[in-house]
């Protein structure tokens, strides 16, 4: 052991630190799902809200967003759900001011969306407590949570849980500590469909990735990058010093001009603005190397929409973007080589050994 090492090696033990240590297997990961569908009976008939407006069946839903998990993380993520892992709940949440919707209510309120009820949040606290869900994760039975909801049920799109929780595409829930098993609760809306449900997952990783590599001021100056409601503008001066590989993966072509890698879920590698998946424009990725990590070689070619097959929805491009996420064995500078680990198992440390 060199000098160094062993100063290393005497700090790592002195803060606790344990990383990492460069030969982990590939984990397949096969989390336990409980859905909570909120799908009310809205008329005497017994018609259920989804039936009312016409929207989409979660039966449908569910196998289908399954499947492309399995197939976006080369069988790294395995979902496991069924019917006995469901909850199907005959009313409208509550929300956390305590206003809920009648069917009535809700219904008019739809004729004309601008009179939604604000703050639209909703409870988490009374989803938690009302389905028992710490003691089923703290007890294994579960791992996360999906709810299904319509319009202005006040869900994000994923949430997360627990003591030691984090950002998660949403401030994580309050006074959870006494959860002792961190997990996430996904935000579904049955008015949309799978590609939305993809998308609610990228920015779970995007976020999760952000806070192992220590990098969620320049994800955040990545969006704001695109946003052209912030002043000053944000320019490419704040990414010519990627400080690691998820700061190199997050480059486009805005913020890096000709050092474009793969992008952010809603700014594909040659992106000049925010939801730019079908921009013709050709720029210059390192998307192919992506594949090859942790064994980056530089390669590059010029790329535009052609190369995801464009749609306005973003689905396209989001399955290719999850598709070039790192899932190698191993580890690097004590954070391994598989992002569908952090992403998925939330309960494990996220930063050092798992
Ligand atoms: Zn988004």
């Amino acid at each position: 052991m060199s000098l160094l090492d062993s100063i290393f090696a005497f700090f790592a033990r002195l803060f606790g630190l344990n990383l990492p240590s460069g030969d982990e297997p590939l984990q397949v990961v096969s989390p336990r799902v409980l859905v909570i569908n909120y799908d009310p009976v809205v008329d005497a008939q017994g018609t259920r809200l989804t039936e009312k407006m016409g929207w989409n069946r979660i039966d449908d839903l569910i196998p289908r967003f399954i499947a492309d998990m399995e197939e976006v993380s080369y069988g790294l993520v395995k979902y496991q759900y069924n019917g006995a892992n469901r909850i199907d709940v005959d009313e409208f949440p509550r929300k956390k001011d305590g206003f809920q919707y009648t069917a009535a209510s809700y219904l008019a309120m739809m004729q004309d969306p601008r009179t939604h009820h604000e703050p639209d949040g909703v409870d988490y606290w009374k989803i938690v407590d009302d389905h028992h869900l710490i003691d089923r994760v703290i007890g294994h039975q579960i791992d996360e949570v999906w709810l299904f909801g319509a319009p202005y049920f006040g869900f994000w799109e994923s949430h997360m849980v627990g003591k030691g929780a984090i950002w998660c595409n949403s401030s994580p829930l309050a006074n959870s500590d006494r959860c002792t098993r961190r997990f996430v609760m996904m935000g579904f809306n049955y008015e949309r469909g799978v590609p939305e449900m993809v998308h609610d997952m990228g920015h779970r990783m995007e976020s999760i990735m952000a806070y192992v590599y220590h990098s969620f001021n320049t994800l955040q100056n990545a969006y704001n990058s695109v946003n052209p409601n912030v002043r000053p503008p944000v320019g490419p001066e704040k990414f010519t010093n990627p400080k690691n590989d998820f700061e190199h993966f997050l480059l486009f072509e805005k913020i890096a001009p000709g050092r474009a890698e793969m992008g952010l879920l809603h700014t594909p590698p040659n992106a000049g603005k925010d939801y730019d998946w079908q921009n013709p424009n050709l720029a210059s990725s390192s998307c192919d190397d992506w594949l090859n990590f942790p064994d980056l070689r530089g390669t590059r070619r010029m790329i535009n929409a052609n190369e995801w097959g464009w749609g306005a929805d973003g689905y396209a491009f989001n399955k290719w973007w999850f598709g070039h996420a790192p899932h190698a064995k191993g580890s690097k500078n004590g954070i391994l080589n598989n992002w569908w680990d952090y992403t998925i198992r939330v309960d494990r440390p996220f930063r050092g050994r798992r």
